[in-house]
C-alpha cells in the first residue's frame, strides 16, 4: 500500500488505525450486512455511534453537565454567523483579530449588523503573533481562534476574560488539554476535518446557559437550541462524519488521551522548529518565537524559486501539502494529531537535506 506523507492543511491525513477500522467496517458494520451511512439517523445503530461520539468528547475534555456537546453542519463558517444570531442578545461581542479566519468571522458580526468590538489584533506585523489582552468588561463574548491555520500562531494560554471565550478551534480542537470552566468558556466550535476526521460535521462545545438566546426571526437551523432540543437531529445528521469522528476519539483515547496528544504534538513541532532555529537563516518561520503553533508551520527559505524546488523535491520524496496559503506564500507544514512522530521526523531530515544542498 502506498500512502504518501500528507502534510496539508485540511482536510488532512488520517490516523491508519482510523482508515483501517473504517475500510473494515465500509459495507458490513459490526456484522449488520450494511454500512453506518446506509442506516437511518433514527436507528438504534446510529444512536449507538452518536451516543459513543458525545461521550467520548465529554470525557476528554472532562466536561461536566453545564456543557453540551452538539453537532451542526455548514463548516466553521457558518459557526461565525451561529455565533452571532445566537449570543448578541446577551451584549456586546468581543473580538480578537488574528488573521483570515477571524476576519471572516468579524465579517458576519458586520453582515448581521450586531453590537461588536475588536480589542486587539495583531494585523500590525502580519499576523506573526498572538496578542497579549485581557477582557475586564461584560459582554456576549470574547471571541478568538486558538490556532490560526495560515500564520500558523497558537494560544498557548488562553486570556483571561469576564465575558466567556468563543473559540474557533477548527485546527487544533483535540490536540491538547483544555479545562473549560476555569477557562470560561462559553462555545467551541471546530470544522472536524483536521483534527477531527472529515468535513461535513462541526462538533460544538457549548455551555448550556448559552443556549437559546437567539431572536424570533432566526432560522431552525441556526439555533444552537434546535440541536439541544433534538440530539442533533432534528434533521438528518452528517452521520458518517460523526461515525468517522467517533473512530478519531476512540484513537486519541486509546492514544492516552488529550494530555499525551498534546506531549506527542508538543514534541513533533520541536522537531521542525529546531531545524529552522538552526538553519542560520536559511529557513524563515513566519510566527514570532512565543507564538509558534504546534499544529501548522509556515516558513519559507530564502526565495520564491527556492520554496516550489522545496514543494517540487518534497513531492519527490513522498511528502506532499506543503506549498504555503495564498496569503502568506513560502510553504506551511501542517502536523496535526495524526500525523505521526515518524514522518515529522522524515521531513525534519528533508528540510535540512534541503538547506545544505541549496543554501
Ligand atoms: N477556522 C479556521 C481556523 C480554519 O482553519 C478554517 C478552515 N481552514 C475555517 C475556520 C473554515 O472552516 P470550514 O471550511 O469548515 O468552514
Amino acid at each position: 500500500m502506498a500512502r504518501v506523507m500528507n502534510f496539508s492543511a485540511g482536510p488532512s491525513a488520517l490516523a491508519l488505525d482510523v482508515l483501517n477500522q473504517a475500510k473494515n467496517e465500509f459495507m458490513d458494520y459490526k456484522g449488520l450486512g450494511f454500512g453506518i451511512m446506509e442506516i437511518s439517523h433514527r436507528s438504534k445503530t446510529f444512536d449507538e455511534v452518536y451516543q459513543k461520539t458525545v461521550g467520548l468528547i465529554r470525557e476528554l475534555y472532562g466536561l461536566d453537565d453545564d456543557y453540551e456537546v452538539l453537532f451542526t453542519q455548514g463548516g466553521a463558517s457558518l459557526g461565525f454567523a451561529m455565533v452571532c444570531l445566537n449570543l448578541s442578545s446577551l451584549g456586546r461581542g468581543y473580538y480578537i483579530d488574528t488573521g483570515v479566519w477571524t476576519q471572516k468571522a468579524l465579517k458576519e458580526a458586520q453582515i448581521q449588523n450586531i453590537d461588536h468590538e475588536v480589542i486587539a489584533s495583531s494585523k500590525d506585523e502580519n499576523y506573526s503573533y498572538i496578542p497579549n489582552v485581557e477582557l475586564n468588561k461584560d459582554g456576549a463574548y470574547l471571541y478568538l481562534c486558538s490556532n490560526n491555520t495560515i500564520y500558523a500562531t497558537q494560544y498557548h494560554a488562553l486570556p483571561r476574560s469576564k465575558a466567556p471565550l468563543v473559540i474557533d478551534a477548527s485546527s487544533d480542537i483535540f490536540s491538547y488539554e483544555l479545562d473549560f470552566k476555569a477557562n470560561n468558556i462559553g462555545v467551541v466550535f471546530a470544522g472536524a476535518q483536521k483534527n477531527a476526521g472529515i468535513a461535513g460535521v462541526t462538533p460544538v462545545i457549548i455551555k448550556k446557559e448559552l443556549i437559546g438566546h437567539h431572536a424570533q426571526n432566526v432560522p431552525t437551523l441556526l439555533r444552537y437550541e434546535t440541536y439541544a432540543k433534538n440530539d442533533s437531529m432534528f434533521n438528518t445528521p452528517p452521520s458518517y462524519a460523526i461515525y468517522i469522528l467517533s473512530l478519531v476519539l476512540e484513537w486519541i483515547k486509546k492514544l492516552g488521551g488529550l494530555s499525551a496528544m498534546q506531549a506527542r504534538n508538543a514534541k513533533k513541532a520541536e522537531l521542525i522548529y529546531n531545524v529552522i532555529d538552526s538553519s542560520n537563516g536559511f529557513y524563515q518561520g513566519h510566527a514570532k518565537k512565543d507564538s509558534r503553533s504546534n499544529m501548522n508551520i509556515s516558513f519559507k527559505t530564502p526565495n520564491s524559486e527556492l520554496d516550489a524546488k522545496f514543494v517540487a523535491s518534497a513531492n519527490d520524496e513522498n511528502m506532499i501539502g506543503l506549498k504555503g496559503h495564498k496569503h502568506l506564500g513560502g510553504l506551511r507544514a501542517s502536523i496535526y494529531n495524526a500525523i505521526e512522530p515518524s514522518e515529522v521526523k522524515a521531513l525534519a531530515e528533508f528540510m535540512k537535506e534541503f538547506a545544505r544542498k541549496n543554501g
